[in-house]
């Protein structure tokens, strides 16, 4: 396989990255994962509006235009002869001796590639299960940054206990997932955090909030408890990869019926006929 390094594409085993890495050191990076369908970007815009709001704020520049990273990301998968899979891409702050401040002199380092995946249509039946847990994450969740620690110990947690996911809450207000956005179902109507800084603004929750609006569901994107979630008829995560799948029980009491819920088979129905797949 074919990784984009800067501005080349090279084989993994020939890619050599700096220990001096700022990402290495600090999580001194942002990134995206883009979903690919038929060979396409799915979404790309959307991708790319975070990636530039992460750029902006966390002062760590682009190593080119985002016309020529949506060329050289196609590129990578024509290369790879990708068809459904994903594509992964960071940028860290640039190679320099250990030490806080931003450094005066480093270029950004690029790096993508990208991996089949078929679709998780057996999960999406099936439903994953969570458990709920303190969300001890900073407050700018709305950056797609590469210091995914309390995500990877969340994940781990669920693991441990049996489960598939955490459902994070702070003081009890449910927020989203390790790796995905969170929604309720209550009589027949969307719950889901509001996107502030508190959340990663999925990108997959932006077009099923916009399908379910499309389908006369009213959407609530407003702060809702573990106490309404627990008592919801129907709850789902959002992502990239998990496209639109149930969360049959949290703490491992059932939510709603314990199963897929007829108000999210038809937003996968809905996902599907968009993506046109
Ligand atoms: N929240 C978190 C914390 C995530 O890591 C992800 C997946 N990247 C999402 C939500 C879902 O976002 P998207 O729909 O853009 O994949």
């Amino acid at each position: 396989t074919l990784y984009l390094y800067q501005q080349d594409f090279i084989a993994k085993e020939q890619l050599a990255i700096s220990p001096d890495d700022r990402g290495y050191y600090f999580g001194d990076g942002i990134y995206e994962v883009f979903r690919v369908y038929k060979g396409e970007l799915f979404e790309a815009d959307g991708h790319y509006r975070r990636l530039e709001l992460s750029s902006a704020d966390t002062r760590i520049p682009l190593p080119y235009s985002i016309p020529e990273l949506h060329a050289k990301l196609l590129e990578l998968i024509h290369l790879n002869r990708l068809r459904e899979g994903t594509v992964y891409m960071q940028v860290t702050r640039g190679i320099a001796p250990r030490s806080h401040p931003y450094p005066a002199k480093a270029e950004p380092v690029l790096m993508a590639y990208c991996n089949e995946l078929k679709r998780p249509l057996q999960t999406m039946q099936k439903g994953i299960t969570a458990v709920t847990s303190a969300d001890i994450r900073w407050l700018r969740c709305d950056l797609k940054t590469l210091n995914l620690l309390p995500n990877v110990m969340a994940k781990q947690q669920a693991l441990d206990l049996g489960a598939n996911e955490v459902v994070w809450h702070r003081d009890r207000v449910v927020t989203e997932c390790s790796a995905s956005n969170f929604m309720i179902v209550r009589n027949g109507e969307i719950w889901t955090h509001p996107a502030n800084h508190l959340i990663l603004h999925g990108i997959t929750r932006d077009v099923v909030i916009r399908l379910a609006q499309k389908l006369h569901i009213q959407v609530h994107q407003a702060p809702f408890k573990i106490e309404e979630m627990m008592s919801a008829d129907e709850a789902f995560v959002t992502g990239t990869t998990v496209e639109v799948t149930p969360v049959i029980s949290v703490d491992g009491v059932y939510i709603g019926q314990g199963e897929l819920g007829p108000v999210t088979r038809r937003l996968q129905q809905a996902f599907e006929e968009y993506v046109g797949i």
